[in-house]
């Protein structure tokens, strides 16, 4: 008699936990949904973050807050929302780096595949190679053949071990087969101001925080990163134009929530991602910064989860081929 008892309390509590999660999806949200991007304010993470958000808040009925959290290459941030509750309110907007960050850590603290609850991806990204305005390399050739004979004279800012722009500048290191000097910034925001400042001689990062500084000549550019010219560059050369082959490299972002997320809650954030991204001023926005936003079928669970493990592979053979050891 006492076992049913005891059988029937249990299943009337699973029953009500179930409910409420239940509830608490339907209810979904009711409260602001805070979107943790990885990198400084400023930088070309939070400057996509804070258009998709702006869009997102109308659809939800629910502010949408950006915390910036850099620091680690944009593991500091990731492993923030890792941890955190699951309940759709803490959220994670993060690039390229959640694929490569398991071949560049010996020990990361979450595993970017199990430990989160991919939303969708939002936008593929070109990179450009830029430097302060008077430095004196003319062309992409001009800049090679300073970089290899003034190697660690040169200084290279970047993100942080992880981070797109650390990614391209290790490609172009390898590819040149030279070390320059690595500065590290908590996002490449305030690297932009230092670039600007003349405090800093080169970068590789992301159009979508190059692309104005370049138009108003504020910073030289050298090459993007596609195999194609971009419309809002058309004066930057590829890389294979100025005679660095096979160096292509497009910076994708996605959405994710912690792993254990209700899949009503992820399902609610995928629709408004979708919808975000169909939003004529945000697609207007990507296309000044030359970027765009995914097609509706890509930002979905399935495709942001399909990229992720594709790319982790990928860069995990690129970075042990290139002999680069996890630090
Ligand atoms: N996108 C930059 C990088 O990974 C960081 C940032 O968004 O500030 O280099």
């Amino acid at each position: 008699m006492k076992t049913i008892v005891k059988i029937l309390a249990a299943s009337f509590v699973a029953g009500s936990a179930l409910s409420a999660v239940t509830v608490m999806a339907q209810d979904y949200p009711n409260q602001p949904v805070t979107i943790v991007v990885p990198f400084s304010a400023g930088g070309p993470t939070d400057t996509v973050t804070r258009l998709v958000a702006a869009a997102m808040s109308e659809d939800l009925g629910q502010q949408v807050v950006v915390q910036n959290v850099g620091g680690a290459g944009g593991t500091l941030g990731a492993g923030q929302v890792a941890a955190a509750a699951n309940d759709g309110y803490t959220l994670l907007l993060h690039h390229i780096g959640m694929s490569t960050a398991p071949a560049l850590y010996a020990s990361l603290p979450y595993d970017p595949m199990t430990d989160f609850a991919p939303i969708g991806l939002v936008t593929e990204v070109p990179m450009t190679i830029v430097a302060r305005k008077d430095f004196e390399p003319a062309s992409l050739e001009d800049l090679i053949a300073h970089v290899k004979a003034n190697g660690e004279d040169v200084t290279y800012a970047n993100a942080g071990i992880g981070a797109a722009s650390q990614l391209c500048g290790m490609l172009f290191m390898n590819a040149l087969d030279t070390k320059m000097t690595e500065v590290p910034y908590q996002g490449t925001g305030p690297a932009m101001t230092d670039l600007l400042g003349g405090q800093i001689d080169m970068m590789c990062d992301q159009t979508t925080n190059t692309t104005s500084q370049i138009l108003a000549g504020e910073i030289k550019a050298y090459a993007v990163t596609t195999p194609e010219r971009i419309a809002v560059l058309p004066e930057v050369p590829t890389m294979a134009e100025g005679g660095v082959e096979n160096f292509e490299l497009a910076i994708w972002h996605g959405l994710y929530a912690p792993a254990g997320t209700d899949q009503a809650i992820i399902d609610r954030l995928s629709a408004s991602l979708q919808k975000a991204l169909a939003d004529e001023t945000v697609g207007n926005s990507f296309a000044e910064l030359g970027t765009y936003p995914v097609p509706a079928s890509q930002a979905t669970p399935a495709a942001l989860a399909q990229k992720l493990e594709g790319q982790t592979a990928l860069w995990a053979a690129v970075i042990a081929d290139a002999g680069i050891a996890a630090q």
